[in-house]
């Protein structure tokens, strides 16, 4: 099965594990490699729109912060420092390969006010029209709480996904997919290639993700019943060497595969 053939329009998204080295800088190598293979699924006439994360680890990294933030007021200041110095290193990679990015940054209440959807659905249509790749974060600044928060990018990835009604969305994490029990303490662990029933596996999941990290497999797991839901396929895919996107491409299956239910 050629799971990109019926995918005109994909969501990607990459998590901090990803995107920057254990001292919190970006992990330059990495970024350049995930913007090449982006941009040549991008030639190939798909739309990919990136949810990236490491904004705030970014910023952390920049100011020298010495530790990762823990009160909602330092990772703010953090994420807005971080947000400008990502959007400048994807901009001049993107732009080495003929891309043009966008920034579009996201709070909740964006999916509940019914005008702020639309023009968020309308914005999402036009920059892809116009063959832009719009880069996703929320908007980690000026969200605070239950009513603007997505409470990660796994989630908000699974929404961006819906809104923008995409064929597929790819979570690159730093685990190569679900496991039938956690791989960090159990070596006879094995990775599970398909899912048809979330609910089933919903409970054996892991919840923590790393300290830079927000995700886990809770939260994938979740973000994998949201799009599911609404008829949009989801990979869990390690995104250690982002050229793992073209064995997809080429036809092979990597990571876990979660089928949509309409
Ligand atoms: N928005 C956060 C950042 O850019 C990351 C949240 C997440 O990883 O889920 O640092």
């Amino acid at each position: 099965m050629n799971y990109f053939r019926d995918s005109r329009r994909m969501v990607v998204k990459v998590g901090t594990s990803t995107l920057t080295h254990s001292t919190g800088h970006l992990n330059l190598r990495r970024i350049e490699k995930l913007v090449k293979v982006l941009s040549d699924l991008h030639n190939s006439g798909m739309q990919i729109v990136l949810v990236s994360s490491g904004a705030v680890s970014a910023g952390v990294a920049k100011v020298g912060f010495g530790k990762f933030p823990t009160s909602p007021e330092e990772k703010q200041a953090m994420a807005a420092i971080g947000q400008s110095e990502l959007m400048k290193i994807y901009d001049r990679f993107f732009s080495d390969y003929g891309h043009t990015v966008a920034q579009v940054l996201m709070t909740k209440e964006v999916l509940t006010t019914p005008e702020r959807r639309a023009a968020a659905e309308n914005t999402f249509e036009r920059l892809l029209q116009m063959r832009c790749v719009p880069i996703v974060n929320e908007n980690d600044s000026v969200s605070t709480d239950e009513l603007t928060k997505f409470g990660g990018n796994d989630i908000l990835s699974a929404y961006v996904a819906k809104l923008c009604k995409a064929d597929l969305l790819l979570n690159l994490s730093d685990v190569d997919g679900l496991y039938d029990s956690d791989p960090r303490t159990n070596p006879d662990a094995s990775l599970i290639s398909r899912v048809e029933n979330i609910d089933a596996i919903m409970s054996g999941a892991g919840d923590a993700g790393t300290e830079r990290g927000t995700g886990g497999m809770i939260a994938k797991l979740k973000a994998a019943k949201i799009v599911t839901e609404d008829g949009i396929p989801m990979f869990i895919l390690n995104g250690h060497d982002p050229e793992i996107l073209y064995a997809l491409m080429d036809g092979g299956h990597v990571g876990t595969y979660f089928t949509a239910k309409k």
